[in-house]
């Protein structure tokens, strides 16, 4: 590992070099169509309807399930409607079936009687009726061997057989003491998209500890104690969601396979260290749960959804934008990412409204199977570009693309994958919007796939834009908890946002070259996995 870890450094080095050098020429902006795009956000914006049908009509949008499919057709009804283009769902293997929670209720019933505040784990089955049953705590032990973990298992099969299991130690959850910022400073924002500054280069490697191959990685252990709560017969079974002020975020059974796991939810801190000290102290802890979960087997095939204003004199080159519209599911996932949809809907009606007649082809996409794992946007630029090692035709017309994915905070930043030339322009097209709190744009040569869609492209050597935002209450509050809904969103802020972004979008739309790329001789090696 080490001797990489020094190769990936000197290629940094090299690029940061690469992406502070070339001066850009000045970009021709068209300021008549800015000024139209402004108006047409101020006079006409369809955010909060595009939100409310996304997050309360069909809300939450897990991915294969009926709720994202209904999202998506409304989209594809609604985009038309609008004027767009070719509005359709493409299809991807998902390869798991679609999954709902319809109706939970989990009360203790001994040694008080209350209702308690949890959240289903999704892929899990319900419980075919009220079940009461007595609570046990299970704490799994540390980095266990094989060895370790069979014997565990063992000792503990009679003690869970029948019981609820609350799996883990209570989380002490400390009292926040000072609150999140809520807005970056402008000053902090242009330094760092000014084009100044250093380039974005590879997320750093920390060096990793010498791994003990005799510990079981902890994934395998999630599963094996899944399948060890089955087999010995668990009534059901409780997560701490270890977060404060009733936060809770419930993801998914790894398997995806209902039957191996038993019905589970993810209980809020207060209630589950009210029963984890109830049970210390000596009670004998009793639980009633209800819980009905379905299943839908045609969620293996999941969509994304593309909508397009046609293209002129260079219709067959392509500038993109979109964010990922499925969600989890214990909220209707307003700023994760209804909200992006939202935004990027708008900047492509507001462009169609106006009625630019743009050289490119402009198209938006909603991406699902984010939340597993950028699914959606990997099968996309698998099947449309291929890899820049082993591209596809329309590699070579690819013209940019834009995400936004971090929550109702307006766009101040944006970070494109390619030299630094290719930040300049993207620069020099949105300077116009700093009365907005939009700084700049910088470059990235990182090809590393995570956080969110713009990696898939990034990963295939094409032009990922990711859209930097205000943080609001995203990380503290709302991203992936049971909090994330409607009323989160400040409209004004994805109202700026979806200016900027046409803007944006249509410059690349328009401008003689597309943006200029990595050389292929230049080009970063794909990371490690
Ligand atoms: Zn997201």
């Amino acid at each position: 590992m080490a001797p990489m870890r020094h190769i990936t450094f000197a290629l940094s080095i090299a690029l940061a070099a690469l992406s502070t050098s070339t001066p850009t020429a000045q970009e021709k902006i068209d300021r008549d169509i800015q000024w139209k795009i402004r108006r047409e956000a101020t006079d006409n914006s369809q955010i909060l309807r595009t939100l409310h049908f996304l997050t309360d009509v069909y809300g939450p949008r897990l991915t294969g399930s009926p709720n994202l499919k209904a999202a998506q057709d409304w989209v594809v009804k609604e985009t038309t409607t609008w004027g767009l283009k070719n509005a359709r769902l493409e299809p991807w293997t998902f390869g798991h079936p679609g999954w709902v929670n319809e109706k939970l209720s989990v009360h203790v019933t001994a040694p008080v009687k209350d209702s308690l505040v949890t959240e289903a784990l999704a892929w899990t089955p319900g419980t075919n009726g009220p079940v009461t049953a007595q609570a046990v705590q299970l704490i799994t032990p540390a980095q266990p061997t094989k060895e370790i973990l069979t014997t565990f298992f063992a000792d503990n099969s009679a003690k869970v057989k029948g019981k609820f299991v609350m799996v883990g130690a209570a989380t002490e959850v400390r009292v926040t003491i000072l609150t999140p910022q809520k807005r970056r400073e402008d000053n902090e924002v242009r330094a760092q998209y000014d084009g100044t500054g250093p380039a974005g280069g590879f997320p750093g490697g920390g060096p990793a500890g010498p791994a003990n191959p005799n510990v079981v990685p902890a994934a395998q252990v999630a599963e094996q104690l899944d399948m060890f709560l089955v087999t010995a017969g668990a009534a059901g079974r409780v997560n701490d969601a270890g977060r404060e002020h009733g936060q809770i975020r419930a993801f998914n059974n790894r398997t995806f396979d209902v039957a191996k796991a038993v019905p589970t939810v993810v209980m809020r801190n207060e209630d589950y260290g009210r029963l984890a000290r109830l049970m210390a102290g000596g009670a004998n802890v009793e639980l009633e749960m209800n819980i009905v979960n379905r299943t839908y087997p045609e969620g293996a095939t999941a969509y994304n959804v593309v909508a397009e204003i046609p293209g002129t004199d260079k219709a067959q080159e392509v500038v993109m934008l979109g964010g990922h519209v499925d969600s989890w599911h214990s909220a209707t996932g307003a700023t994760d990412n209804a909200i992006g949809c939202a935004t990027m809907l708008e900047a492509i009606r507001i462009l169609n409204a106006i009625g630019v007649k743009p050289r490119r082809t402009i198209r938006v996409a909603l991406w699902s199977g984010e939340e597993q794992g950028l699914l959606g946007s990997q099968a996309y630029v698998k099947e449309h570009f291929g890899m820049v090692e082993n591209p596809k035709p329309e590699h070579a017309n690819f013209a940019g693309y834009f995400n936004i994915d971090g929550g109702t905070g307006r766009a101040r930043g944006m970070s494109v994958f390619g030299p630094a030339d290719a930040a300049a322009i993207l620069r020099q097209a949105t300077r116009p919007f700093e009365d907005n709190g939009f700084f700049g744009v910088s470059a990235t040569q990182s090809r590393r796939r995570g956080g969110t869609d713009s990696t898939s492209f990034n990963e295939a050597g094409l032009p990922g834009i990711g859209v930097s935002q205000d943080p609001i209450e995203y990380n503290s509050h709302t991203w992936h908890t049971n909090l994330d809904t409607y009323e989160r969103i400040i409209e004004d802020d994805a109202r700026q946002s979806a200016m900027v972004i046409a803007a944006a979008v249509y410059h690349l739309a328009m401008r003689d070259e597309m943006l200029p790329r990595i050389p292929k001789d230049k080009m970063p090696a794909l990371p490690t996995p």
